[in-house]
C-alpha cells in the first residue's frame, strides 16, 4: 500500500428532502485495497456507492481521487466502474462483443479489441472458445465472469461492487467470492465492495467498514472487528453471523 489514499471522502452529506441518508461520511481507502462496506438494509451503502461512481450528486462534502477532486465530475469521466448484481449484459451479443463493448466506445481498433477481450477471458478463467458464445448460452456464474471481464475492459482505477452475488445460490456465491478475491490479487486494482453479509466481507476483505444509519460504527481488519467490536451494534451485527 502507498501512503496516499486513492480515495478520500471528506464530510460527505446526502439528503433526500428532509431525510438525511448520510450525515457526513469521512473515509480513506488505500490503493490496491479490498475494502468492504457492510451493514443492514437501509443503512446507506448503495447511496454512498452511487455518490462515489457519480450516479448521484453529493449534497455537501468532497470526494477526492488521489489529488483530483471528483465529486462534481460526471460519471463517464470518472476512472471508476460499477459492477452491478448482474451487470446488464447484452444477451443477443456474443461474450466477445460484450467484453469489447467499452473498447468499441473508445474506438479501439478491432484487432486490438479482440486481443484484449481474449486476455480478459483468460484472466477470468473462461475458455477462449467462449469469445463467440452467446450470453444466453452461458450459466449464471459464467455471466458474472463475463460481466467482470467487461468491467475490467474499461480499465478502471477503482471497481465498485454493489451486492453482486446476493441473488445467487449459496454454492455459486462461495465460488465467486473466491474468484473475486483471486481476481483482486491478480489485477492489483482497488476494490470497493458492498454487501449486507458480514460473512462474505470476512472472507474477502482487507478492511471492513460497518455501516449503520449512514455512518461507520467501526472500520478495521476482519480479525479486529471479530475480536474487538467497538460497540454493541457491531457485536450484535457480528452475532447474527455466528
Ligand atoms: P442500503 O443500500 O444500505 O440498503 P440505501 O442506500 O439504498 O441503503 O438507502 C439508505 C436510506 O436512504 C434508506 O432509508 C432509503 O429509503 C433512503 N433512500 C435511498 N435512495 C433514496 C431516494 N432516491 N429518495 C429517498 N430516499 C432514498
Ligand atoms: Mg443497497
Amino acid at each position: 500500500m502507498t501512503s496516499q489514499p486513492i480515495l478520500r471522502l471528506r464530510n460527505v452529506v446526502k439528503t433526500f428532502g428532509s431525510f438525511t441518508a448520510l450525515p457526513g461520511v469521512n473515509l480513506d481507502i488505500e490503493e490496491g485495497e479490498f475494502f468492504t462496506i457492510v451493514g443492514p438494509s437501509g443503512s446507506g451503502k448503495s447511496t454512498l456507492i452511487r455518490l462515489l461512481v457519480g450516479m448521484d450528486e453529493v449534497t455537501e462534502g468532497e470526494i477526492w481521487l488521489r489529488d483530483r477532486r471528483i465529486d462534481q465530475t460526471p460519471a463517464n469521466q470518472r476512472p471508476t466502474c460499477m459492477v452491478f448484481q448482474s451487470l446488464a449484459l447484452f444477451p443477443h451479443m456474443s461474450v466477445g462483443q460484450n467484453v469489447e463493448f467499452p473498447l468499441k466506445l473508445r474506438k479501439v481498433p478491432a484487432e486490438k479489441r479482440r486481443d484484449r477481450a481474449l486476455e480478459l477471458l483468460d484472466l477470468l478463467r473462461l475458455p477462449q472458445s467462449y469469445y463467440s458464445k452467446r450470453i444466453s448460452q452461458c450459466s449464471g456464474g459464467e455471466r458474472q465472469r463475463v460481466a467482470l471481464a467487461r468491467a475490467l475492459a474499461f480499465d478502471p482505477e477503482i471497481l465498485f461492487f454493489d451486492e453482486p452475488l446476493s441473488a445467487l445460490d449459496y454454492r455459486l456465491r462461495k465460488t465467486l467470492e473466491k474468484e473475486l478475491k483471486d481476481l483482486h490479487s491478480r489485477t492489483g486494482k482497488t476494490f470497493v465492495y458492498i454487501t449486507h453479509s458480514l460473512e462474505e466481507a470476512m472472507v474477502m476483505s482487507d478492511r471492513i467498514a460497518i455501516m449503520n444509519k449512514g455512518h461507520f460504527e467501526q472500520i478495521a481488519v476482519a480479525d479486529e472487528i471479530y475480536g474487538r467490536p467497538v460497540n454493541r451494534f457491531v457485536a450484535e451485527f457480528m452475532g447474527e453471523v455466528n
